[in-house]
């Protein structure tokens, strides 16, 4: 069993062999920090963070770089509105998507870069395309590609553009030779924030940034290339043309793209006002449920976050979580130790051949689903040959790759009942009393007293099961 992953580049599924063996760099383009993070970056950032653990997983050693675009005009614009200096307005921003990253449970990349602090890096870039013949300064100051100094270009996203079609809106900027001529450095605008090159104040493009940090933070080739499907084109095609004229070589050997986000079958745009922002399903939802939302889907698909996704998710996750706690409380002595290796190898084997599979996430929550069907089964039996503790264990190793069960099952479980019952403004006596009360009801045979306790308690979302060992309660989510 081999990884494969679907490289964009390619349009197939092809075998992972990086460039050096045993060596994984990989870059993912990252937020522009001009205001609140959403659910669209928590998506993408979980899903390339969820790829790094796999990778590390198979024993790779994974040198991961994300940026931050701390400078752009929307940046601009947005610090100009707020009153504010555009660098420490996208240091706020930049700090609380740190934040909101760590309580979503995402591993830190090894490197987060930041545009502004390799503008020299930037510069250096941008003088040898110049050099080179694949960049021109206009009489403003601004710096451009020359498009057709690299004829490969379109080879990520099969765009034509002798044919007119790149479906984005030509560009008619004072300076340029051509239409589609893409800006490397900006000539400053008075007043705006600016930097000093041999062209003048003033700043980098955007595509130019993550160039050049890969450049400097990975060198001339990497092996695998990350982002939303959204920049494919133009901005990924871009990096290519520039990387690729400087370096003469292939710059990543995998393109890797998730999908886009969608709320309720809507794409979500700013326009219907139907957007997600992180910090808000963060106060709503743990960071296991919001996880196991978004990778409940393959991650190249578009993602439909529903209004009963989390909800229903924040179920799974209790029962699992019961479940686990169940075994952890249970006593396997004297099993069947061979019967629990095939089991465990089983799950295994399950595990990787979906993550093998293009990292299939939706794959491995399906195959979940039986795994703990497998246990609760068990559990429910009078005396089990397999040793469900070690099951457990091991589909919490592996759920480590997604970063999710990796609480305390008892206090996970704990916790939830008392959210419900401080919600519910009820006690474990007050349930207990209904309890007692419901018992006497079916000692006198008085059925309907009986199940009127049982709507009571069903209203504040409290459910009774009755075992040989008495009534038990938990909560219904
Ligand atoms: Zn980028």
């Amino acid at each position: 069993m081999a990884l494969k992953v679907y490289n964009v580049l390619s349009r197939t599924k092809q075998d992972f062999i990086p460039l050096n063996p045993g060596i994984v760099n990989m870059y993912a383009c990252g937020i522009t920090v001009s205001g609140d993070a959403h659910i669209g970056h928590a998506y993408q950032s979980v899903v390339f963070d969820v790829i790094t653990r796999y990778l590390r997983y198979l024993g790779y050693n994974v040198k991961y770089v994300r940026n931050y675009t701390d400078v752009d005009d929307k940046i601009i614009a947005n610090a100009a509105r707020a009153g504010e200096n555009p660098i420490e307005f996208a240091e706020k921003y930049m700090a609380q998507t740190d934040a909101e990253m760590d309580a979503l449970g995402n591993a830190h990349p090894t490197i987060m870069a930041r545009a502004t602090h390799c503008i020299d890096d930037i510069i250096n870039f941008v003088q040898k395309l110049i050099d080179s013949g694949h960049a021109y300064v206009s009489e403003f100051g601004d710096v451009y590609f020359k498009l057709d100094s690299f004829p490969a270009y379109g080879k990520l996203s099969h765009i034509q553009v002798d044919k007119n079609d790149t479906g984005v809106r030509k560009e008619t900027e004072p300076g340029k030779k051509n239409d589609l001529d893409f800006a490397l450095w900006k000539s400053a605008k008075p007043g705006e924030i600016a930097w000093k090159s041999p062209w003048g104040m003033g700043r980098p493009g955007w595509h130019i940034e993550c160039s050049a940090m890969n450049l400097k933070y990975l060198g001339e080739q990497i092996d695998i290339h990350g982002g939303g499907r959204d920049l494919v084109f133009p901005h990924h095609e871009n990096e290519i043309a520039q990387t690729e004229s400087l370096t003469g070589k292939p710059f990543a050997k995998y393109w890797i793209h998730c999908g886009l986000v969608k709320i309720n079958g809507q794409k979500m745009s700013k326009s219907l006002g139907n957007g997600i922002l992180l910090k808000d399903a963060l106060a709503k939802y743990d960071a296991d449920t919001i996880r196991f939302s978004l990778l409940r889907n393959t991650y190249s698909a578009d993602i439909d976050i529903t209004d009963s996704l989390m909800p229903e998710s924040g179920r799974h996750i209790y029962k699992m979580y019961s479940t686990l706690a169940a075994v952890l409380g249970g006593d396997f002595a004297n099993v069947d130790a061979a019967k629990t290796d095939a089991k465990i190898d089983e799950i295994k084997n399950e595990f990787e051949r979906a993550m093998n599979d293009n990292f299939n996430t939706l794959e491995v929550i399906a195959a979940a689903f039986g795994w703990f069907n497998f246990i609760n089964t068990e559990i429910s039996r009078k005396k089990t040959e397999y040793d469900l503790k070690r099951i457990a264990n091991k589909i919490v190793e592996l759920f480590g790759v997604l970063n999710i069960l990796q609480q305390n099952p008892n206090e996970y479980v704990e916790n939830k009942k008392t959210e419900l019952l401080q919600r519910e403004n009820i006690s474990v006596t007050d349930i207990e009393k209904y309890i007692a009360e419901r018992a006497t009801a079916k000692q006198n045979r008085d059925w309907a007293t009986a199940d009127a306790v049982r709507a009571k308690l069903l209203e504040h979302g409290i459910v009774l099961q009755d075992t040989p060992n008495g009534t038990k309660w938990d909560i219904n989510l």
